[in-house]
């Protein structure tokens, strides 16, 4: 079974100044992995709050260094007989304000694969909690499932739709899983246009361990779904900001999807979708 993490952040991230584009594939190599994606951050919008706690400029990265960068350790990898599938990706953080400089940024480059994500949505940064304020759980994880699908209908040039219940890693509510009964008729629609489209699903293994003393996790009858509409494209991703985290979780997520009758996980190579049997 070869595994591809397709999430992962370098040196190049705003926040990733703890791995390199280096160390994180030579741990991907020690941990067995078949290749893996940088898809740094790319987020126009940042809120006021978080960019002067963090003393933050802005949350993009340039382009042209990062895959500079993933060319020359692929050549050294190839030159030491260890080579490794490197692609090239980025993780688009989808905000209504910024479309414009999305659009000329995917227009401009060329990328393996593309990941759209929400990070941000009422001006405001749910890590640093105050998205949660006056919202019930119900609330607030519908408006930012809402947010995912009105962003992604509006972006459609991507290939992966990103921790879609990232919500829940911050909040602080004791629903710990943002769960399919709670949301069935707008998770339909988001899975369904994933289907039409042949965008992946991502499994974020980052999302699911413990924050603040809870313990995230998957609600798998989302999965089971999926597969029940005909859904059958999934990507890995542990998010990684650490060498270390690379293809976390990877071998009992894999066993997790054959379990619920999947055969393939999915990466794209210059924006076409490839399956590896599981
Ligand atoms: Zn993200």
């Amino acid at each position: 079974m070869v595994l591809f993490d397709n999430h992962n952040h370098s040196q190049f991230s705003f926040d990733g100044k703890r791995t390199s584009v280096e160390k994180s594939a030579r741990q991907a190599i020690a941990s067995g992995l078949g290749g893996l994606a940088f898809t740094d951050h790319c987020d126009f919008f940042v809120p006021e709050m978080k960019a002067a706690q963090e003393n933050l400029v802005s949350e993009v990265f340039d382009v042209a260094p990062q895959q500079a960068e993933i060319d020359r350790v692929q050549t050294v990898l190839a030159g030491e007989g260890r080579a490794l599938k490197i692609l090239k990706g980025i993780e688009v953080g989808m905000h209504e304000d910024c479309h414009e400089q999305i659009r000329k940024t995917l227009k401009d480059n060329r990328f393996d694969q593309i990941i759209a994500s929400v990070h941000y949505l009422d001006g405001i940064d749910p890590f640093y909690g105050g998205y949660y304020e006056g919202k019930t759980w119900r609330e607030a994880y519908g408006h930012y499932l809402e947010t995912i699908w009105k962003e992604m209908r509006w972006l459609e040039d991507f290939d992966i739709m990103g921790h879609f219940d990232y919500v829940v890693r911050y909040a602080p509510y004791p629903e710990t899983c943002l769960r399919y009964r709670d949301f069935c008729d707008l998770l339909d629609e988001m899975l369904r246009y994933l289907i039409h489209n042949g965008k992946a699903l991502e499994i974020n293994t980052k999302s699911y361990q413990p924050y603040h003393g809870r313990e995230v996790t998957l609600d798998k009858d989302i999965l089971c779904r999926y597969r029940e509409m005909g859904g059958e494209i999934i990507s890995l991703g542990s998010d990684s900001h650490d060498a270390d985290r690379v293809g976390h979780n990877f071998v009992q997520a894999a066993e997790m999807l054959k379990s619920l009758g999947f055969r393939w996980t999915a990466h794209y190579e210059s924006r076409k979708l490839v399956q590896l049997p599981l």
